[in-house]
C-alpha cells in the first residue's frame, strides 16, 4: 500500500491536535479525522495542570484562562491548600483550548477530514482509515475509543465504576486554586476559567445526581445559588479504560483511548501531551516499537497516585483523606507538586 500521509491522527480532541501539531512541526505530513464540530467541548474539569503549560508553549500554542495557583482539599470541617512551588497551571474552557489548537493546526497545514472511523485496516507498510492511507495512525478517540478496539487493543474493564459531570456557572470565581471538596460519595472540583465564570465537576458512582450532589456542598452551593448555569451539563466515564498494550503495528494510541485511570488527579492533559510528544519522537524516528516504553515512562507517577487515591477514595479511609492531608501539608504538597510537573 503506498501513504496518503506520514501521519493521520483520529480525534480532534486537545491530545490529537497536539500531536497533529507536532507532526507537523518536524515536516511530517498530517491529516485528523473528527466526527464532530469545532469547537468541542467536552465533559472536563478543565484545570491544566502547570506541566502542560510549557507543553503547549512548545507547541507555539496560546490560550486564555485563569491563572491557578494551587489545589486545595475541602471537607465539611477541614481544608489544606497547595501554591504550587513552580508555576501556574491554568482554568481554560475545552472549547477556548480546543479551537487554539485547531487554529494552530491549520496554520500549520494539517489537513481535516469530518468522519465518523468505523473501520481499519494494515499492512506493513501502511494504515487506511475513512479512505485514507497513512503510514502511521495514532488513535487518539478519547475514552471510548474505535481505534483501539479495531485494532484489538481493548482490555477487560474493572467492575467498579466511576462517572463525572459538569457545569458551567455565572459566578465571579472565589479562589485561584482549583477547589476539591470531599463529601462521604462524591468529589467536587471547582475550576476558575474565565473573569464571571467557574466549572464544577462532580466525580462519583453511576446514577450520582449533579443537582442533588451540589446542595450537600453548601460551601459551593451558596456560592453558585442564582447564579446562570452557562454550559448544559455533559458527562463522562466510565473513567476506567484499559488498554492490552499501546500499539499493534503502525496504530499508536494517545491521550485516553491509550488508557485512563480517573479524574480524580486533574491530570489527563498534561500526561496526554506527555504521551503525545513521545509517540511523535516514535513516528518521526520510524522506531514505533520504543513507544510502548515510553508510555510506560511518562505515565507512571500519574497511574500510581491516580489508582492509589481511587483506592482510598473508595475505601473505609475516604473520610480521613482531607483530615490527613491537613495534618501532613508537606506531605500533601510533595504529591501534588509530583502530580503537576
Ligand atoms: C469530569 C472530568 C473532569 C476532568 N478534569 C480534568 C482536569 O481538570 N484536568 C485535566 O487535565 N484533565 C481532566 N479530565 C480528563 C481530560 O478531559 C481528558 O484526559 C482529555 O480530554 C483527553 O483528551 P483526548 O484528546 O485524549 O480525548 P477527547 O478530548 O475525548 O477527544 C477525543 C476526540 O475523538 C473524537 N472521536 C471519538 N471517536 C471517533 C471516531 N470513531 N471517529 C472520529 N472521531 C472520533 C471525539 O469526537 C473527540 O473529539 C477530566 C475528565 C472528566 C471526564
Amino acid at each position: 500500500m503506498t501513504s496518503d500521509v506520514d501521519l493521520l491522527v483520529v480525534g480532534a480532541g486537545p491530545i490529537g491536535l497536539a500531536a497533529a501539531i507536532e507532526a507537523r512541526m518536524l515536516g511530517l505530513t498530517v491529516a485528523v479525522v473528527e466526527q464532530r464540530d469545532t469547537p468541542i467541548d467536552k465533559a472536563c474539569g478543565e484545570g491544566l495542570m502547570p506541566g502542560a503549560l510549557p507543553a503547549l508553549a512548545r507547541l507555539g500554542v496560546s490560550v486564555e484562562g485563569r491563572p491557578l495557583r494551587g489545589i486545595g482539599y475541602r471537607s465539611a470541617a477541614t481544608r489544606v491548600d497547595h501554591r504550587f512551588v513552580a508555576g501556574n497551571g491554568l482554568g481554560v474552557r475545552r472549547t477556548s483550548l480546543q479551537a487554539a489548537l485547531t487554529a494552530r493546526a491549520v496554520s500549520l497545514g494539517v489537513d481535516f477530514v469530518q468522519a465518523k472511523v468505523v473501520s481499519l485496516r494494515q499492512d506493513s507498510d501502511a494504515v487506511v482509515v475513512a479512505d485514507i492511507a497513512a503510514r502511521y495512525l495514532l488513535g487518539a478517540d478519547g475514552l471510548h475509543s474505535t481505534v483501539r478496539s479495531l485494532a484489538g487493543l481493548e482490555a477487560r474493564l474493572p467492575t467498579d465504576r466511576r462517572f463525572g459531570l459538569r457545569r458551567h456557572f455565572a459566578v465571579e470565581p472565589w479562589s485561584d486554586l482549583v477547589e476539591v471538596h470531599w463529601t462521604p460519595v462524591a468529589e467536587a472540583y471547582v475550576t476558575p476559567v474565565s473573569d464571571g465564570i467557574v466549572g464544577v465537576a462532580i466525580l462519583g458512582k453511576r446514577g450520582l445526581g449533579y443537582s442533588e450532589a451540589l446542595a450537600a456542598i453548601p460551601a459551593i452551593a451558596s456560592r453558585v445559588a442564582g447564579a446562570d448555569a452557562v454550559s448544559t451539563l455533559r458527562g463522562a466515564g466510565p473513567f476506567r479504560q484499559r488498554t492490552s498494550a499501546r500499539r499493534a503495528g503502525r496504530v499508536l494510541l494517545v491521550g485516553d483511548a491509550s488508557g485512563y485511570v480517573d479524574a480524580i488527579t486533574g491530570e489527563g492533559i498534561r500526561v496526554g501531551l506527555a504521551q503525545a510528544h513521545a509517540a511523535i519522537e516514535c513516528v518521526a524516528a520510524d522506531a514505533p516499537e520504543r513507544y510502548e516504553r515510553e508510555w510506560s515512562r511518562r505515565t507512571r507517577d500519574f497511574r500510581m497516585l491516580t489508582v492509589g487515591l481511587v483506592a482510598l477514595a473508595g475505601s473505609p479511609l475516604r473520610s480521613a483523606i482531607v483530615p490527613t492531608a491537613a495534618a501532613l501539608p508537606g506531605v500533601f504538597g510533595a504529591i501534588v507538586e509530583r502530580l503537576a510537573r
